[in-house]
C-alpha cells in the first residue's frame, strides 16, 4: 500500500476569481495524510475545512499547488479518469445526505454500482448487505428515503458512499443534523468502518465533542493549517516525532511514558498535580539539571538559580524557600551516598564489614537531621548496626524498615512508623545513589 494516501502540496484555492471579492479559502495548505488514519478536519465556521475536503474529492481546481492521491495528481487527471476516481476511489457523505428523494432506498444504494457496470442482481444483492450492515431493515429498502428519520437517512448515504468499496471516505458535518442518539450511532459506524474495514476516514466538524474519534486532527483557520494535534489515546498510523505537536499534558506525557496506557497517563496526571508544585515539563527540566549535578557539573548555586527561574525562560519556577529545600536535599543525597559508596568499597578492600563506623557516622548524622527525632544513646547505637547492615548488603530494605518499628524489647528500635518511614526513604535513596548493594545471600556466601 502508498505511504501516502493523501497529499495536499501547497495549495492554494481562491473563490471568484478575478472578482473584486477575491478570496483565497486555502493558503498555502500543506498535509499528509495516512491509509487507514481516521483525520478530522477542525476549526470555526468559513475557516475552510470543507474546501480541503472538497478539493480530495477533485472537484475544486487549486490556484496552485496539487492535491496527490496514492502518488496520483487528481487535477491532472482526464474527465474519465476523474470519474473513475470518484466511484471507486473515494466516497463521500454529506450533511444533508443527498439522496435522491424520487428513488428507492435500495435504488439510492445501488446507484453508484451502475457507473461500474455491475449487473441488476448484484447491485441489489450488495445494496440489501450494506443497508444491514448500517441498520436500515428489509421493510424499509423499497420506501423512499425522505420517509425515514434523519439518522436512518444518514445511514444510507453511508451505505451508499461505501457500496463501490473505496480506499477513502470524506465525510462533511455527517451528523450536523441529526440528534445526538442518531449522531453517536453514525459516528460509531465511522470509526467501525476506519476499525475494521481499514478505510481512511476524513471528517469535517466544527464539533470538539467529535474529536476523540480521530487519529490526528489537522486544526485549521483562516484557510491555513494552524496545528496538526495527535490523539494521544489511539495507536497512531503515522510515526509521531517528539515535540511535533503538543497539546494536552497527556499527550506530553504519552512522550514521557511511550508504552503506558490511557488509563495509567491520566493518573499520573493526577497523582502528580496532587502531590507536587510543579508539572511534568518542569520535571523533566529538574531531572535535568540533576543529572548535571551528579556528573559534578552543576553546583549549588547552579541549581538553585535554575530552580529559581521563571517557566517562561526554561526554569522550573520554585520560589526561594523551595527551591532552597530542594538543592539541599540533592546536594544531601549526593554527599552522603559518597558515605555509602566508601563503606562499601573499604570493607570490599580489608574484607571487615563493621570497621569503617566513620562513614555510617556521617549517614546517621544525616538522617537523624531529616527526621529530626531524638534518639537514645542506645536507639542510636542501633540504628547505626542496622545502616551499616543495610548499606553493607547483610539486610534487605524490608528488614531494615521491620527493625525499625520492632519494639525494643524484641530486638527492635521502637521507631514510629512515620519515622520508621522516613528513616528507610533517606537511607534508600543514599544507596541507590551510592552504588550496587551486595546482596545478602551473596556476602554471607563470601564469608561463611
Ligand atoms: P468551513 O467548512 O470551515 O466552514 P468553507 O471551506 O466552507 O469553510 O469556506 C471557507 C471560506 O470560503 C468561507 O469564508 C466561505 O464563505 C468561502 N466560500 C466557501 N465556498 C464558497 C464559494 N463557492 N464561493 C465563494 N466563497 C466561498
Amino acid at each position: 500500500m502508498a505511504k501516502v494516501a493523501i497529499e495536499a502540496r501547497d495549495m492554494v484555492i481562491t473563490y471568484n476569481k478575478g472578482k473584486s471579492n477575491e478570496f483565497n479559502a486555502l493558503n498555502h495548505v500543506s498535509v499528509e495524510i495516512y491509509p487507514r488514519e481516521y483525520i478530522i478536519l477542525f476549526g470555526p465556521s468559513g475557516c475552510g475545512k470543507s474546501t480541503l475536503l472538497y478539493s480530495m474529492l477533485g472537484g475544486l481546481q487549486p490556484a496552485s499547488g496539487q492535491m496527490l492521491v496514492f502518488n496520483e495528481d487528481i487535477y491532472a487527471y482526464t474527465p474519465a479518469q476523474l470519474n473513475k476516481y470518484q466511484q471507486s476511489t473515494i466516497g463521500i457523505v454529506y450533511q444533508q445526505f443527498n439522496l435522491i428523494s424520487s428513488i428507492s432506498t435500495l435504488d439510492n444504494v445501488a446507484l453508484p454500482m451502475i457507473f461500474m457496470g455491475v449487473g441488476k442482481a448484484d447491485r441489489n444483492r450488495k445494496g440489501r448487505e450494506m443497508l444491514r450492515r448500517f441498520g436500515i431493515p428489509e421493510r424499509l429498502e423499497d420506501k423512499l428515503p425522505t420517509m425515514m428519520s434523519g439518522g436512518q437517512q444518514q445511514r444510507i448515504a453511508v451505505s451508499r458512499a461505501l457500496v463501490n468499496d473505496p480506499e477513502i471516505l470524506l465525510a462533511d458535518e455527517p451528523v450536523g443534523n441529526l440528534d445526538s442518539i442518531s449522531a453517536e450511532h453514525v459516528m460509531d459506524s465511522f470509526q467501525e468502518i476506519n476499525e475494521k474495514d481499514r478505510k481512511t476516514v476524513i471528517l469535517v466538524t466544527h464539533d470538539a465533542k467529535y474529536l476523540p474519534y480521530a487519529h490526528r486532527v489537522i486544526y485549521m483557520r483562516d484557510g491555513v493549517v494552524r496545528r496538526i494535534v495527535v490523539n494521544p489515546t489511539k495507536r497512531q498510523v503515522k510515526r509521531v516525532h517528539p515535540g511535533e505537536t503538543i497539546v494536552t499534558e497527556i499527550e506530553q506525557l504519552a512522550r514521557l511514558y511511550p508504552y503506558a496506557e490511557p488509563m495509567e497517563l491520566k493518573v499520573k496526571s493526577v497523582v502528580n498535580f496532587a502531590t507536587q508544585k510543579i508539572g511534568f515539563r518542569e520535571l523533566e527540566r529538574l531531572e535535568n539539571a540533576t543529572l548535571h549535578v551528579l556528573k559534578g557539573e552543576m553546583d549549588r548555586p547552579m541549581l538553585m538559580d535554575y530552580l529559581m527561574r521563571s517557566v517562561y525562560q526554561d526554569g522550573v519556577g520554585l520560589d526561594h524557600d523551595e527551591s532552597e529545600k530542594i538543592v539541599q536535599r540533592i546536594f544531601s543525597i549526593v554527599e552522603y551516598s559518597k558515605d555509602v559508596e566508601k563503606f562499601r568499597t573499604e570493607r570490599m578492600n580489608d574484607g571487615m564489614f563493621m570497621h569503617q563506623r566513620k562513614f555510617i557516622d556521617n549517614i546517621l548524622d544525616y538522617i537523624a537531621s531529616e527526621v529530626g527525632t531524638v534518639m537514645s544513646a542506645d536507639v542510636k547505637a542501633g540504628l547505626k548496626t542496622a545502616i551499616a547492615e543495610r548499606v553493607g548488603g547483610i539486610i534487605v530494605g524490608d528488614e531494615f524498615a521491620e527493625r525499625l518499628v520492632l519494639p525494643l524489647e524484641r530486638g527492635g528500635l521502637s521507631f514510629s512508623e512515620a519515622d520508621a518511614y522516613k528513616i528507610s526513604r533517606h537511607l534508600e535513596k543514599l544507596i541507590a545513589q551510592g552504588g550496587y548493594v551486595i546482596r545478602a545471600n551473596e556476602l554471607l556466601g563470601a564469608h561463611s
